[in-house]
């Protein structure tokens, strides 16, 4: 929630090693130390796999975070100059000290092509921009949210209360801003999960 809302401040997707620099403000990520360890915490990762709905068939929510930023494919074709678009072999929580960057990034556009599927949630799109931000086209983002149908700490719903949040931010960075409630696919079991999640937590994601 926090990290969505910078985004939404700052006009744009940004690396984590972006944020960090700029003083602003994001949630820690299980990936962090890894990200700096692999240099590629200034590297903005675009998942072309909706992970919650892929995880209809794990049962759990995305742990990224219920905040969904939706990006037309035409961005990979306006990228800025010296912008770079790279997909990675395995997700980086599977790479080794020790093996070369071929081991770790698709070398070309044919490999990507022939290996990147709709359904590989480990093979993943990154981004690198100079200016470590990726601004959101005309001014404009998409967003789905997820429902997990609880309530804060302060008794406030969390859907309604993470949805005003998105649009005061959006407000700020002057985004015209569309915010979607998630609609599950048939089995996703993200509501009996969040039901067994702690307030804080609920707090963290959406407070
Ligand atoms: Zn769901």
């Amino acid at each position: 929630m926090v990290t969505g809302c910078t985004y939404l401040q700052q006009g744009g997707i940004l690396s984590r090693g972006f944020a960090e620099e700029h003083r602003l403000q994001q949630s820690a990520q299980p990936t962090d130390e890894l990200d700096k360890k692999y240099g590629i915490w200034h590297t903005i990762f675009v998942p072309h796999v909706d992970i919650h709905d892929r995880q209809g068939q794990t049962k759990a929510p995305n742990l990224f975070g219920p905040v969904l930023f939706v990006l037309d494919l035409e961005v990979l074709l306006r990228l800025p100059p010296g912008a770079e678009a790279l997909v990675t072999k395995r997700s980086p929580a599977y790479w080794y000290d020790t093996e070369p960057d071929s081991a770790r990034w698709f070398q070309n556009a044919e490999e990507v092509a022939q290996n990147l599927s709709p359904d590989e949630i480990h093979k993943m799109p990154a981004i690198q921009i100079p200016s470590g931000k990726l601004d959101f086209p005309n001014r404009r983002a998409r967003i789905i949210l997820d429902d997990p149908q609880r309530q804060l700490q302060s008794g406030e719903n969390a859907y309604t209360h993470a949805e005003a949040r998105l649009r005061a931010a959006a407000a700020q960075g002057k985004i015209e801003v569309s915010i979607e409630r998630r609609k599950c696919q048939v089995g996703c079991a993200c509501t009996s999960k969040y039901a067994t999640w702690s307030t804080p937590v609920i707090d963290f994601y959406f407070g």
